[in-house]
C-alpha cells in the first residue's frame, strides 16, 4: 500500500472519489527547482461539492457511528501511517524540501496524533449540574458538524493529524485544503484514511490556491468551524470571512517565541535546544525560537558556543538529510534574504555552510547575530528562516520585558536552576506555552497548543482541542 502513495496528484477527493481537476497547478521540488508534479487547481464548485459530501457523510454512517467505533478507526488509520512512514517522508522530502529525518519524524507524529485522538474519541464526556428542584440538568458534547482545515506547507502531516484528527474524533467531517506548494502527503494520508474504513466523506482533500479554494471554503455558508494555520494575514482573511457566516475559528499564526538563558543555567543542556529550535525545518516553525536572550554573566559563551555549532550546520537537498534543507520556494528566499539585508549594520556571530547544494534550489545560510537590539526588525518581525538573533540581558524584568515587546505570544522557554524564578516567569511571559529547562518547538501530541496576540486564538493538541471541535449542549429536564 504505501507504493501507491505516490500517484497523480490532479485528483481530488470528494465523497469518497477521486475526481479529475479541470485545472493545475505546478508543483516544484525546492532542493533542486525542478518540476515536481502538477497537482488540481480546486475551485469554490469542488470546495462546495466537498461541503456537500461532508454534510451527506454525517447525515449517513459516518455520523451514525459511536464514539468508540470512530476511534477504532482513528487508531487503525495511525497504524497504517506507521507502516508507511518512509514512504511519506519521502514524498514530504521532496515536495517541501525537509530533510528525511525530520519528514519522517512528521510522519511519526502524524500517527501518533491518530493514536492519541483514536483513545480520546469516547472519553470525552458532558456533565450533570446541580440545579432547581425537580429539574435534571447535563450537559452534551456535540460535534460543530462540518469542519474546514486550511493548513500551510511547513508541517503538512502534522498540522494535519493535529486538527483534521481531533475534529474526526469527535465525529465532524473535514473538508481539508492543504497548501498549494505542498499538498502531495495530505493526499496520502487521504488514501491511508480510505484504507483504514474512513466512511466516504467523513474527509474530503480539496488542493487549491488559497485566494481561490481556501477563500471559498473559509466563506462558505454551510461550513460549522474553521481551523487555519499560517500567516497573520491570511488568518485575518479567515476570520473575517467565516465571521460573516457567525462561524467559528481556530487561528494557529506566526511567532517571535524567545528562549531566556539566565546566568545559573546548565549549558551544556540547553545548547542543543537553542540551535535546533531555531534551524529546525530551515526555520519554517511557527514555534521556531528565533530570539535568544541571554544574562550579560553568559553572554559571551553562550553566543561562541552557539557559533561554533552554526559552522557546523550543513545545508543542502532533502534527500541528502543534512541538518538544514532548503526553504519552501524561491520566493521564501527572497522574504528571508530581503530580512537578512535589514542586517547589514548588525555583526553576524556566524553562519552555516552548503554541501552539494543545487544552484535552483532556495537555499538559505543559517545565520546568528550577535548583540541585537531588542527593537531591530530582526528582533520583532517573524522571518521565518533559519535565522535567530542574540539579546543580552542583565536582570530578570529586563528579560521579561524584552520576550514581551512582540506583537507575538507562541512559546518561550527559560533556562534557569531557580526553582522560584522558574514560577514567576512562567507567570510572567506572555505566551501559549512555556517550557522550563526545555524547549518543544512544535512537539508535544498531548500538549495543548496555540498562542496569544498575533500568534492566534484557539488550542489545538491534546485534550483541549477536542472541546474546540466540539459544541456544548445544556438539558434541562423538569420532572418535579
Ligand atoms: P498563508 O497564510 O499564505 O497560507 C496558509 C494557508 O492558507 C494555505 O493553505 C493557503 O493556500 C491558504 N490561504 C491563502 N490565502 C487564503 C485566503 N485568502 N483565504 C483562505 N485561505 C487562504 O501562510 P504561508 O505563507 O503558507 O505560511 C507561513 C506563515 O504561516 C508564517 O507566518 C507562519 O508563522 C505561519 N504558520 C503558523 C503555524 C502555527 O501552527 N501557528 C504553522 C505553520 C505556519
Amino acid at each position: 500500500m504505501c507504493d501507491a502513495l505516490w500517484f497523480d496528484p490532479t485528483e481530488m477527493l470528494i465523497g469518497g472519489t477521486w475526481k479529475q481537476a479541470a485545472e493545475t497547478l505546478p508543483l516544484i521540488n525546492p532542493s533542486d527547482g525542478s518540476p515536481l508534479a502538477d497537482i488540481a487547481r480546486g475551485q469554490a464548485p469542488d470546495i462546495d461539492a466537498a461541503v456537500t459530501a461532508a454534510h451527506a457523510a454525517r447525515a449517513g454512517d459516518w455520523g451514525r457511528m459511536t464514539a468508540t467505533e470512530r476511534g477504532r478507526i482513528l487508531t487503525r488509520i495511525g497504524q497504517l501511517v506507521l507502516t508507511c512512514v518512509d514512504a511519506l517522508a519521502e514524498i514530504e522530502a521532496h515536495d517541501v524540501g525537509k530533510p528525511l529525518t525530520q519528514a519522517r519524524a512528521d510522519a511519526v507524529a502524524l500517527a501518533r496524533y491518530m493514536e492519541f485522538y483514536g483513545g480520546a474519541a469516547d472519553k470525552i464526556m458532558g456533565e450533570t449540574i446541580p440545579y432547581l428542584d425537580g429539574y435534571t440538568v447535563y450537559t452534551l458534547r456535540e460535534p460543530h458538524g462540518v469542519t474546514g482545515h486550511i493548513v500551510p506547507w511547513n508541517y503538512p502531516m502534522q498540522i494535519i493529524g493535529r486538527s483534521v484528527g481531533a475534529a474526526l474524533a469527535m465525529g465532524n467531517a473535514c473538508v481539508l485544503k492543504p497548501a498549494e506548494e505542498a499538498c502531495l502527503t495530505a493526499l496520502a494520508f487521504a488514501r491511508i484514511c480510505a484504507e483504514a474504513g474512513l466512511p466516504a466523506g467523513a474527509l474530503n482533500v480539496v488542493p487549491g490556491l488559497g485566494a481561490e479554494a481556501g477563500a471559498a471554503l473559509a466563506g462558505h455558508p454551510h461550513v460549522q468551524h474553521i481551523s487555519f494555520t499560517g500567516s497573520v494575514r491570511t488568518g485575518a482573511l479567515v476570520q473575517q470571512a467565516a465571521g460573516a457566516n457567525v462561524v467559528p475559528v481556530t487561528l494557529e499564526l506566526g511567532g517571535k517565541s524567545p528562549q531566556l538563558v539566565f546566568d545559573d543555567a546548565d549549558l551544556d543542556a540547553a545548547l542543543p535546544f537553542l540551535v535546533n529550535a531555531g534551524i529546525q525545518n530551515a526555520g519554517q516553525t511557527c514555534s521556531a525560537s528565533s530570539r535568544i536572550l541571554v544574562q550579560r554573566g553568559v553572554y559571551d559563551e553562550v553566543r561562541d558556543r552557539m557559533a561554533a555549532a552554526y559552522t557546523e550546520l550543513t545545508v543542502g537537498p532533502a534527500m541528502d538529510d543534512l541538518r538544514v534543507g532548503p526553504l519552501i520556494s524561491q520566493r521564501q528566499k527572497e522574504i528571508v534574504t530581503g530580512f537578512l539585508t535589514q542586517g547589514t549594520d548588525l555583526s553576524i556571530a556566524a553562519q552555516g555552510h552548503l554541501q552539494n547544494a543545487p544552484d535552483n534550489g532556495a537555499y538559505v545560510l543559517p545565520t546568528l547575530f550577535d548583540n541585537v537590539p531588542p527593537d531591530h526588525s530582526l528582533a520583532r518581525d517573524e522571518i521565518f528562516g533559519p535565522v535567530q538573533v542574540l539579546i543580552p540581558f542583565d536582570t530578570e524584568a529586563e528579560a521579561i520585558e524584552i520576550a514581551n515587546s512582540t506583537d507575538y505570544g507562541l512559546v518561550a522557554s527559560i533556562w534557569t536552576a531557580h526553582g522560584a524564578r522558574q514560577m514567576r516567569l512562567a507567570k510572567a511571559l506572555r505566551s501559549g506555552q512555556i517550557f522550563i529547562n526545555n524547549y518543544g518547538a512544535g512537539g508535544g501530541v498531548e500538549l495543548p497548543f496555540g498562542g496569544i496576540g498575533k500568534s492566534g486564538h484557539g488550542r489545538e493538541k491534546g485534550f483541549e482541542a477536542l472541546y474546540g471541535f466540539s459544541t456544548l449542549k445544556t438539558v434541562a429536564a423538569h420532572h418535579g
